[in-house]
């Protein structure tokens, strides 16, 4: 295997992941570009793939040795990005995320997985004092007085296969709801992937509305929900269905007791456009008998094809946005660092950072897990490339 380095990551992604072209062609909108678009992209990436977020940290990077093992050739400012980010089109970078999530497919990335699930929800990024663009929203204190401004999206990733892998945004402003750009994201989504890709879609109670159904049924996805009482009538049936009913599966999880409860036998409610409605409920019960979760799902996958083990897997995988997509993008990423305040600028930065990431994650656990070593943790493969920028440039022989 050849050295570890940001040089392979860069050929790697160009040819196993099939971004070559987008490499070449990253959506630049500058009219009378100075410095090479495919530098600026490559030190952006570069930059995430190593943990230093802002563009200032990217600045100083492309000005010291290291320049030359990460494979550009010029120096730039922070300015630099600043513009290049500002007029940069991303909807080639949504396509090459989605090219990306192909190859890993066809590469059979997610072979350990009978199914294959995306997840949507909304985080909030970027806090500010003033309101310096169109994204900015007010957030307010008890008494509603504003006492700042943050920016909200609704993320997409893919879940459920051991690999979650982040893909897209949808920015959502003052005048704008999560809701409306969940629904922005699944259509954009679901066009670049295509109806065959993926098998469900799971969602938190927000998004468990008639509008939102009828919109994942037409784009020709199952949806699995969670059950709250924002659907009072529904939850009403299932808690009167499954009262002193037996579980119909009992299993065990971390040591923790699982029982299950599983039935097609509800109806939709009126606004629903759905035959039945299939709902799971789980308690999870310590070895003391204490209750530790307990939650209900609904979904429109039958029981004959997905089984009550596999839709409760299905209904968990629903953390892993939460886990390996915000809480990734945030701690480590930088996610909430706002490197220019611009609204294009700042939708770029966030579709770059999953592009990283996606490639990152891509590189570590399929890449690199060859052979019988274990796998890399993320924080060593960081140490790794850091290492590489630090090693003369005559030994990178990538
Ligand atoms: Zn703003």
């Amino acid at each position: 295997m050849s050295a570890t380095n940001l040089r392979t990551i860069h050929r790697y992604s160009a040819k196993t992941l099939g971004l070559q072209r987008y490499y070449a062609d990253c959506g630049d909108g500058r009219l009378r570009p100075r410095k090479p678009a495919p530098d600026l992209l490559w030190a952006l990436l570069a930059a995430q793939l190593i943990r230093e977020t802002s563009f200032h940290a990217t600045e100083v990077m492309v000005h010291s040795a290291p320049r030359f093992n990460l494979g550009i050739g010029c120096q730039f400012c922070d300015d630099t990005l600043a513009y290049f980010t500002e007029r940069m089109d991303p909807q080639p970078t949504r396509s090459a995320l989605a090219d990306v999530l192909h190859h890993a497919k066809r590469n059979k990335a997610f072979q350990e997985d009978a199914f294959i699930g995306l997840a949507i929800d909304g985080t909030t990024v970027g806090r500010c004092e003033q309101s310096s663009c169109s994204l900015c929203r007010p957030y307010r204190n008890q008494k509603k007085e504003i006492v700042g401004y943050h920016h909200h999206l609704a993320m997409i990733s893919v879940v459920g296969t051991h690999l979650s892998l982040p893909f897209d945004v949808e920015p959502y402003g003052p005048k704008d709801s999560e809701y409306a750009a969940g629904q922005r994201l699944l259509r954009r989504a679901m066009q670049g992937l295509g109806p065959r890709f993926a098998d469900y879609l799971v969602v938190d109670a927000a998004y468990a509305t008639s509008t939102f159904l009828h919109t994942a049924r037409e784009l020709a996805i199952a949806v699995v929900a969670r059950l709250k009482d924002n659907l009072p009538e529904l939850s009403g049936e299932v808690e009167r269905y499954f009262h002193g009913k037996r579980p119909h599966r009992v299993t065990k999880r971390n040591g923790h007791r699982v029982e299950l409860w599983d039935s097609s036998d509800f109806g939709p409610w009126e606004t629903l456009d759905w035959k039945w409605v299939r709902v799971l409920r789980y308690r999870e019960i310590a070895a003391d008998g204490t209750v530790i979760a307990q939650a209900q799902w609904f979904t429109n996958l039958p029981a004959s094809k997905v089984g009550t083990l596999t839709l409760f897997k299905m209904a968990r995988s629903r953390w892993e946005i939460e886990n390996q997509g915000f809480n990734d993008c945030k701690s480590r990423q930088g996610f909430e660092h706002i490197c220019h305040h611009e609204p294009h600028s700042l939708v770029i930065c966030w579709l770059l950072t999953l592009l990283a990431l996606v490639i990152g994650r891509l590189f570590r656990i399929r890449y690199l897990h060859r052979g019988n070593h274990p796998i890399r943790s993320a924080i060593e493969l960081v140490r790794l490339l850091r290492l590489s920028l630090g090693q003369p440039r005559f030994l990178d022989s990538t």
